[in-house]
């Protein structure tokens, strides 16, 4: 007979832009790939808590010191780093809640972390039902090198890699091979799949059909020098010899508004468009002929596919340091914080130096993992199959413990 259909819960955050992006990318291709063979919940762990954690420290406080305690001797003295973080553990507190509320909900046999602080407390949710070796964990990396050591928790089924670096780093922090494999970083579907020419693209974007374009953008919330870097380019992109333009530019500026409107309230002398948070990057991307950007893991990923030469203008330190080298080691990009600078080498690459963005392009296109996606929700399907039909999990109907605060 038929199976039933296997439940998918996906951990996610949607700080930034990034890991909502990953999460997206895994329920779309879980559905192209097997159907209705799988129902897939993304949970957005923090976001009925707005104002967090200001609003909640002296109960964090509270909570880190008991609960910490506890966490420390039961299950985490192998990484007790975490517990000393008053923030990690204000997150722990809210989310182990609303982990367990999913957990009850959604019944999930397969439950996916797309951020990287909801290992620890989902699997010891689950152990402390007696679900661990039922129920499928698997976490799926979204920094391509330089990430944090919390993403890796020795408990999990699967530790999806996007790079061999970060394997590596997996590796040295006492995971076993067995348990990592590296497809490349999660891209949604449509980016990977829909190839509509880059001239049709533009008659329905509006822009202009002839000159060269760059996208100007900082992640999910608009971040880094696009303002600087927005005037930089209309300046450097308008030829004062000819009187005329030399390339356009579309920058998109997130959930950033302040930026867009100040964007609007411009002069511009080159054909400029300016939009907020877009639902389809691959569209923009596809578009365009180069890309300047913080470096998110998910928009370089992203501009790799469609083969766009990357200017990385900024980081957030710590998580994206890696992701400079990782472009710019593979000829895929530079870096530069220096607006002007930036501009100056858009309008070279769009005059004097095409066969160096060309050249780029192809480097990109080298590098990019289109198939990511599909190969993780493949993995994650044999994984499912080789535990053998699946019977319903004992979930509790109603909650078997209570927090210690
Ligand atoms: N993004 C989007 N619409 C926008 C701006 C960004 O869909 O208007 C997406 C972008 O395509 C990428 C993600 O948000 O998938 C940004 O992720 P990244 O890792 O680059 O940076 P983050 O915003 O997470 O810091």
């Amino acid at each position: 007979g038929a199976e039933r259909t296997k439940n998918v819960l996906i951990l996610m955050s949607d700080t930034g832009g990034g890991h909502r992006a990953s999460a997206e990318a895994i329920r779309d291709a879980f559905r192209m790939e097997f159907g209705d063979d799988y129902r897939v919940v993304i949970k957005d762990v923090w976001k009925e808590y707005a104002g967090w954690p200001l609003n909640d420290m002296e109960r964090s406080y509270k909570f880190m010191v008991k609960y910490g305690q506890l966490w420390k001797v039961a299950f985490f003295s192998t990484s007790p780093r975490w517990i000393h973080c008053l923030y990690l553990a204000a997150m722990a507190n809210i989310y182990a809640k609303e982990v367990e509320a999913g957990l009850m909900e959604y019944k999930p046999d397969i439950i996916i972390s797309v951020h990287p602080l909801m290992q620890h407390i989902p699997l010891w949710v689950l152990k402390w039902q007696g679900l661990q070796k039922k129920v499928i964990f698997v976490t799926i990396i979204t920094d391509l090198n330089t990430c944090h050591p919390t993403w890796f928790h020795h408990g999990v089924t699967r530790c999806y890699c996007p790079s061999e670096e970060v394997a590596k780093r997996a590796l040295l922090d006492g995971l076993d091979s067995s348990q990592t494999r590296v497809f490349g970083l999660p891209i949604r579907p449509s980016f990977c799949r829909a190839i509509i020419s880059k001239d049709e693209l533009r008659e329905e974007l509006d822009m202009d059909l002839q000159l060269p374009a760059v996208l100007l953008m900082g992640g999910g919330e608009g971040m880094g020098p696009v303002k600087k870097t927005a005037k930089a380019l209309g300046e450097a992109l308008f030829s004062e010899e000819f009187g005329k333009p030399i390339g356009q530019i579309v920058i998109i500026c997130g959930r950033n508004k302040s930026l867009a409107s100040t964007l609007e309230s411009i002069k511009w002398k080159v054909p400029v468009k300016i939009r907020g948070f877009e639902t389809q990057m691959e569209k923009w991307m596809g578009a365009c002929d180069c890309i300047i950007t913080k470096a998110g893991p998910g928009t370089i990923a992203e501009a790799l596919i469609r083969g766009l030469p990357i200017i990385l203008n900024d980081f957030i330190p710590g998580q994206e340091v890696g992701n400079i080298p990782y472009v710019v080691d593979n000829g895929a990009g530079v870096f530069s914080n220096s607006p002007k600078k930036s501009a100056k080498l858009v309008a070279e690459w769009f005059s004097s130096k095409t066969e160096e963005l060309k050249k780029m392009s192809e480097n990109a296109l080298k590098l990019a993992q289109p198939e990511a996606v599909f190969n993780i929700v493949r993995d994650i399907n044999d994984l499912t199959c080789s535990r053998g039909p699946l019977t319903s999990i004992p979930y509790p109907l109603t909650s078997s413990f209570s927090y210690p605060i």
